[in-house]
Formats: C-alpha cells, structure tokens, sequence
C-alpha cells in the first residue's frame, strides 16, 4: 500500500503532481511518500506489539536523513553496517542505545566509534571479530554488548546475492561453531554477551524461511541456557520481501503474528531490522526520456536514468514496475527501457510491454524506494540524482542534485 497514485488523468505523490516535481527539481528524481513509510512502520511495528521488541530500520535501504529522521520519530531504532551509516544515525537523532550493528567486516576504527557512541548491541560476525572488538572495549575502558550472528543453514529461495543464512555465504557463525563462540565471549574482557542474531536474506516472499531459522535459533537458544548464559535480546534480522511485480509476500501482520506465536513465552526483547518492508514501496524514481530508436531486432527507450542511478535490474535481474507519469492512451509496445551509460548491462527493464511514449515525456519507476539511491554511484561521471520527500503537499529536498563541480570536489587536478 503506498500514496503514488493516479488522479485527474496524472500520477500524483501524495497531494503533489509527479509531473510538477520532475519540473521543478529536474530528472532523474528520487521521490519519496512521508506518509507512506509512517503506515509501513507501524504496519511492522504493531505486528510485534504482543512481545517486547525495538524496529531497528535498516539504514542501509535508504539512508537519507530526511527518512531517519522521520522513522526515528516514528519510535525506530536503527540497523547499521559501517560507521558512516552510524554517522547518519547519529545525525538524524537516533538514541545510541536503539542502534544495532551488523556486518562482517567491521574496522577496529569502527568499533571504537560505535563504543565511544554507547550502541545496545554489537552483532558479531566471527570468533577474530570477537578477539577485536575485546581488545578494543578494553583498551577503552568500555563493555561491548554482544550478539553472535548465527547462520542457521536455511535457504530463504531468493535471489543468490541476497541469500545469507546459508553454509556457504559469508556471514556470522554456524551453529556449532556458535556455541564455542559464545563460551570465548563469556571469559573474555569487555564483552558482555546478551544477544542471538540472525539475518537470513532479503526479499523473501514466503514466512516458511523465517520460521525454520526462528526454529533452530529457539533450539540453540536452549542450548545456551544451558551453559549458564541469559539471553535477553533476539534480533532475527530483515529480509521480508515487498510485491514489485507479482509477488504475494506475507504481509507484517501475517508475519508478526507467526514470530509472536513461537516468542511470547520467552522473556526477551526481540529486534527486527527490515528495510525494503519500510522503504521500497515508498519511493518512485522519475526519468524523462531522451530518446526513442528502433533497430531492425528491438525498440529501445532511452532515458535518463541509468545503472548508476537504480542498478537493482543489472545487478539481480530485478523487476521494476515502469509507468507513464501522464498517461495519454497510446497503445502498448515491447521495448527495453534503457539508460545513457556506457554498458549493455545498462537497463531499467528488458523486454517490457508498455505504452508507446515519445522523447521528452515522463517515466515513473516503482518501488525504488529501497536499494535505490543508496546503492547509487558516479559512473559514468553522472552527478547523482537529487531526492524529495513529499509529506501531504509539503515537499522537501531531501538530497540536492550532485553539480558537475561536486564529481571533482575531492579530486587532485
Ligand atoms: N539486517 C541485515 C544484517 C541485512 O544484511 C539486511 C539486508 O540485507 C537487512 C537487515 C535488511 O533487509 P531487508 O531490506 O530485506 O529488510
């Protein structure tokens, strides 16, 4: 459910014209519905309401300031895998004590800003992480709290690059290793472990996944009681899938009723990490298109928004709902819906049938809310796209377009 919507013949952001956005703010556009995540988080939130939990949102789907700050006044916590999107908590106002830390590589200097900050939990991905992040707490005379991120060997069936709770992905522990693990951080200096994690792959569309890792989790939890160790936080990560196409993902509810029935007789705070739940469905990308050319094999919609801008379709194959801003009735056309760089990987959409536009006309791309802007980039030496968010008729610039003297900025002539 989102707020990009068709009225009066155009698409609409919640009370504003897509159309009058690309004009004011130029293409390709990030746009952003206020009101849409507000109803995505607490959909996800309330789900949980019959346990003790914290909604740490995943920075890493979309890290603008404008949307942390307006989940953080929702009640978010946040999920965090570098120091920059630590930085960006920070800034949006987030508690320290509501920020959870994930990820496999994190550096020493890492983790003395996340200790000097105070953050709840430290989601530890390996024994050497471990002896690191020991001697670091230490050194400044400060306790860790800890997770060990569990990899329960689960297959979440979706796409290969964002599977990770599988024996052969590189994050966090297996189960047996896990308990060895565990029994290191009880003795060592400056680690207090409180926590079980576990984050098994994203877009998931069934909750059977999430159930089987839940399932081993409960079992090894048991197993850990049984060396003596309270756990008092279980963070079972993200990962619940969103409809692009025609996917029929459990909605929050479905999946919150599920996870409370196996946890509502443990006395633990459970910690949720989604990000494309909340985000994807809140965002569209707007492109003008700069070209249409037929070959003798294909016809092709050029426009201006390349891999650099959204490179999900390149990069997984992903499918992204593309639709006229201004419908005008023409007939649908087959045609792959592609960008200006300089690689045939370059495309927003393969073969799609869509209605036949003209040069200058506007593109909307669906659900590119998430993984969007963040995992953008400059090939191509493109200035990366400026992002709005729209709050009823009230608009934010909530990232200004990058200006050709912002690609050298940094650079030595
Ligand atoms: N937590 C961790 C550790 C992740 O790696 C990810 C994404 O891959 C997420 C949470 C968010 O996943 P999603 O956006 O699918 O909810």
């Amino acid at each position: 459910m989102h707020f990009f919507e068709y009225k009066d013949g155009q698409l609409f952001a919640e009370g504003v014209p897509a159309a009058e956005l690309a004009r004011k703010f130029g293409t390709p556009l990030y746009v952003y519905s206020a009101a849409t995540l507000r109803r995505h988080f607490e959909a996800f939130d309330s789900a949980f309401a019959g346990v003790p939990h914290l909604t740490c949102y995943s920075v890493k789907a979309n890290s603008n300031l404008s949307l942390l700050s307006l989940l953080k006044d929702c009640g978010a916590g946040m999920d965090i895998v570098s120091g920059g999107e630590l930085h960006r908590a920070l800034t949006a106002g987030v508690s320290p004590d509501k920020i959870v830390y994930s990820g496999v590589g994190k550096r020493a200097d890492e983790m003395r800003q996340a200790l000097a900050a105070g953050i709840l939990m430290f989601n530890v991905e390996s024994a050497a992480e471990l002896e690191l992040l020991s001697a670091i707490a230490t050194d400044m005379g400060k306790t860790a709290r800890i997770s060990l991120r569990i990899n329960p060997d689960v297959d979440p069936k979706t796409h290969p690059y964002i599977s990770t709770g599988m024996k052969k992905n590189k994050f966090g522990l297996d189960i047996e290793s896990s308990l060895a693990t565990y029994q290191r951080a009880m003795a060592l200096p400056g680690i207090e472990p409180i926590g079980i994690d576990c984050h098994i792959g994203s877009q998931l569309t069934s909750l059977d996944p999430f159930l089987e890792a839940l399932d081993r989790i409960m079992r090894f939890h048991e197993r850990l009681s049984g060396l003596g160790l309270k756990i008092t936080h279980l963070d079972l990560g993200g990962g619940l899938g969103i409809p692009y196409n025609d996917e029929e993902p459990p909605h929050p509810t479905e999946f919150g009723e599920a996870l409370v029935k196996v946890l509502k007789d443990h006395p633990m705070t459970v910690i949720l990490e989604p990000g494309r739940v909340i985000a994807g469905n809140s965002g569209i990308l707007l492109t003008e298109v700069v070209y249409t050319k037929k070959t003798p094999t294909k016809d092709f919609i050029i426009v201006d928004a390349g891999m650099n801008d959204l490179v999900r379709p390149s990069l997984y194959g992903s499918f992204h709902a593309i639709r006229e801003v201004e419908p005008k009735g023409r007939p649908d056309v087959d045609v792959d819906v592609v960008g200006p760089i300089c690689e045939s990987g370059d495309f927003l959409a393969k073969d799609r049938n869509i209605p036949a536009v003209e040069q200058g006309e506007l593109l909307a791309v669906f659900s590119a809310g998430a993984y969007g802007f963040t995992m953008s980039s400059n090939y191509n030496s493109r200035p990366r796209a400026a992002e709005v968010l729209v709050d009823g008729d009230k608009v934010t610039l909530a990232r200004r377009r990058e200006t050709l003297d912002d690609l050298i900025a940094l650079e030595k002539n």
